[in-house]
């Protein structure tokens, strides 16, 4: 991560495709646009990449699980299922269809725990949504598992980890949904964009309707289309799409850059006894975007984050003091300032979030630090890094 360091003549020559015919919309105008059909042709390589029958674009990473709740037929007072550690959108994705956002703890994969989400059902539950953060991945069995007993959608969010498999499946392929994000800082990027992905003829079909006004896209005359339910406008532009399609093509060659970089880098905290390193589900392959290890306490995370950025090392999280990853700063969504009136039911269902404390989900995060890998370092650098890395960890914990 991210894609945004890498790009260049592809992305310019698909981008100009666009430009040179001047349909910037992705639905229509078929006289005039040449044949280029970029979000179209990016869907279908989406596809073909991830292993999904059915790939849709959408504007942005929150909009595509938005979507995909709504095409699950998710909303009014709907309880979904979510980890305390995640970035923020989850929350807002599912507070816009005025479903509950029930937040439950992560355990040492840094994702969901099968255990507590067992925990957290109730009658009001419709949908699990892990979220498979910063490249690795929730345990999607035990996950399925649950699903299936209690007839639960599942929902998975891969938007950091675009490239990782799991039991050699995409992710974002394994749940009955799937979701991207193709924002500016993700692995591949389209400047904004996200889609959803599923195997699912139906929700596929929820998907392509509602995210743009609820048009049913039969036929060519966007005019005589019928309208079978109410939609918005969650539309990528062929702009975004354009670009999107040359990064999804350099994938696989970002996700090997980073493996090299995350593995030099890895081998050398490994020298340090008290260092560990988040689990990965067992056939879990990462898509090596980030490395994430545990320090011994609070206090020795809070000094090697301190350390870190003094000695330059940057692109490093400690989240448990970040208001955009981690419950434990979400104060303005804990106390729900909102700009408009919020149902009763909704506000009623979040009361938890004023009295919980995440025990489990603390005792990860507040000794947790990922590091984000860049594409751009040398192995010089990188080898410079991991030794600077490794002195500052020794000097302040041994
Ligand atoms: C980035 C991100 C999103 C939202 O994506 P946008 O495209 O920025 O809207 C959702 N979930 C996770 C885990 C993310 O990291």
């Amino acid at each position: 991560m991210p894609g945004f360091e890498l790009f260049g003549d592809a992305e310019r020559s698909e981008l100009n495709d666009v430009l040179d015919n001047g349909v910037l919309m992705r639905y229509g105008f078929d006289g005039m646009r040449n044949g280029h059909w970029k979000a179209r042709e990016l869907e279908s390589e989406l596809e073909q990449q991830l292993q999904v029958k059915h790939a849709q674009l959408v504007s942005s990473g929150t909009a595509a699980v938005s979507v995909a709740l709504a095409s699950a037929g998710i909303g009014s007072g709907d309880e979904v299922i979510m980890p305390t550690f995640t970035f923020v959108a989850s929350f807002e994705a599912i507070m816009m269809l005025g479903a509950i956002p029930v937040l439950v703890d992560i355990d040492d994969t840094l994702t969901l725990d099968p255990k507590k989400v067992k925990e957290a059902i109730t009658s009001k539950t419709k949908a699990i949504m892990p979220v498979h953060m910063c490249g690795s991945m929730a345990n999607l069995d035990a996950l399925q598992d649950i699903c299936k007993t209690h007839n639960l959608v599942l929902i998975e969010d891969s938007s950091q980890a675009t490239g990782a498999t799991y039991k050699n499946k995409p992710l974002g392929s394994i749940g009955d949904l799937g979701c991207l994000s193709l924002d500016f800082v993700k692995i591949i990027t389209a400047g904004e964009g996200g889609a959803v992905l599923t195997n699912n003829e139906v929700y596929y079909r929820h998907a392509d309707h509602y995210s743009d006004h609820g048009h049913d896209h039969i036929g060519n005359d966007r005019g005589a289309e019928t309208h079978p339910f109410l939609g918005y406008n969650f539309r990528i532009s062929e702009l975004h799409a354009a670009v999107g399609l040359a990064q999804l093509r350099r994938l696989d060659d970002f996700v090997a850059i980073q493996k090299k970089n995350y593995t030099i880098i890895r081998d050398a905290l490994s020298q340090i006894p008290q260092v560990t390193f988040r689990t990965v589900p067992k056939g879990g392959e990462e898509s090596y975007s980030f490395l994430s290890f545990f320090l011994p306490d609070l206090d020795s995370a809070r000094n090697v984050s301190k350390s870190f950025k003094e000695e330059g090392i940057d692109a490093c999280f400690h989240y448990y003091d970040n208001s955009w990853h981690y419950i434990r700063e979400w104060d303005h969504l804990k106390n729900i300032k909102s700009l408009y009136p919020i149902s009763q039911e909704v506000k009623k269902g979040l009361e938890y979030l004023q009295t919980i404390t995440f025990k489990q989900s603390d005792h990860y995060i507040a000794r947790n630090i990922s590091c984000l890998i860049k594409l751009s370092w040398t192995e010089e650098e990188v080898r410079l890094r991991a030794q600077k890395m490794v002195n500052c960890i020794t000097k302040l914990i041994s």
